[in-house]
C-alpha cells in the first residue's frame, strides 16, 4: 500500500474540491488517498476520503490571530496535517524547533503529521543534502505517535525538476537508516516534487519509496486521475 498524497496549497473551491472527491471516491485502489486543503475547505463531506490540513498551529489555543489549533483541525474530520512544508519554511521562516512543535501539536491531537524535508539548491550545490536532510528529520521529529516523512527538495518543488532515481533512491534510504536507529523503520517516507503521470511509476516503485505527495499535478482530475492509476 502506497500513499497518494495530494496538497492543493492556497487553490480550489467547494465546488472542484467536491468535483475532486467525487472522482477520487470512483477509483478502485489499494492505495491511501490523501487531499490536503486548504482549512476554509476541511468541512463538509468527504466522500470517503481521507482529508489533511496543511499546517497547524504549534499552540493549542490563544491569541495567536490566523492560526488554526489541532483540535479544530480535527474537529473537521481531516486525519493528516502538513508540517514544515518548504513553502513555510521559505515563507514563514518556520525552523525545525517549530516544526517539531507542530508535529508534537498534531500528534496530541490525533492528527498524523506529514512532516517535510529537503534541501534547497544552495544545499545541494555545496553537497550538504545527506546532512541537511538528517538534520531535518532528527530534529523534527515528534518523540511519540505515528507520522510520515515527506522528502521534498525545496529545488525540485513546482519546478519540472526532479532528482535522479539514484538520488532519490540515497535520500530515502538515508532517512530510513536515520528512523531505523530509533527504532522508527515503519514510518513512511513519502517523495515529493514535480511528480506528474510520467514519472509516478517509476518514483513510486523507488527502494524506501512509501508514496508521493503531489502538488501542482493534484489540482485537477486530467492530472491527479492518471498518477494514481500508474501507481501500483
Ligand atoms: C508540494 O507542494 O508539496 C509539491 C510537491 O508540489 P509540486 O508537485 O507542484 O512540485
Amino acid at each position: 500500500m502506497k500513499f497518494i498524497i495530494g496538497n492543493w496549497k492556497m487553490n480550489g473551491n467547494n465546488k472542484e474540491k467536491d468535483t475532486m472527491l467525487k472522482a477520487l471516491h470512483k477509483i478502485k485502489t489499494k492505495n491511501k488517498i490523501i487531499l490536503c486543503l486548504p482549512f476554509t475547505l476541511l468541512n463538509g463531506e468527504n466522500f470517503g476520503i481521507c482529508l489533511g490540513a496543511q499546517d497547524i498551529s504549534e499552540h493549542s489555543n490563544g491569541a495567536y490571530t490566523g492560526d488554526i489549533s489541532g483540535e479544530m483541525i480535527k474537529k473537521t474530520g481531516a486525519k493528516y496535517v502538513i508540517v514544515g512544508h518548504s513553502e513555510r519554511r521559505l515563507y514563514h521562516h518556520e525552523t525545525n524547533e517549530i516544526i517539531h512543535s507542530k508535529a508534537v501539536a498534531a500528534v496530541k491531537n490525533g492528527l498524523i503529521p506529514i512532516i517535510c524535508v529537503g534541501e534547497t539548491n544552495e544545499e545541494k550545490n555545496a553537497g550538504k543534502t545527506t546532512s541537511v536532510v538528517k538534520k531535518m528529520v532528527s530534529e523534527c521529529i515528534p518523540k511519540m505517535g505515528k507520522y510520515i516523512i515527506a522528502y521534498e527538495p525545496r529545488w525540485a518543488i513546482g519546478s519540472g525538476l526532479i532528482p535522479s532515481e539514484k538520488d532519490i533512491t540515497k535520500i530515502h534510504k538515508v532517512i530510513f537508516d536515520t528512523l531505523n536507529k530509533i527504532g522508527q523503520e515503519k514510518t513512511p517516507i513519502v517523495y515529493g516534487g514535480s511528480v506528474n503521470a510520467q514519472n509516478a511509476h517509476n518514483i513510486s516503485n523507488l527502494p524506501h519509496v512509501d508514496g508521493l505527495l503531489i502538488g501542482g499535478a493534484s489540482l485537477k482530475s486530467k492530472t491527479f486521475l492518471p498518477i494514481i492509476d500508474s501507481i501500483d
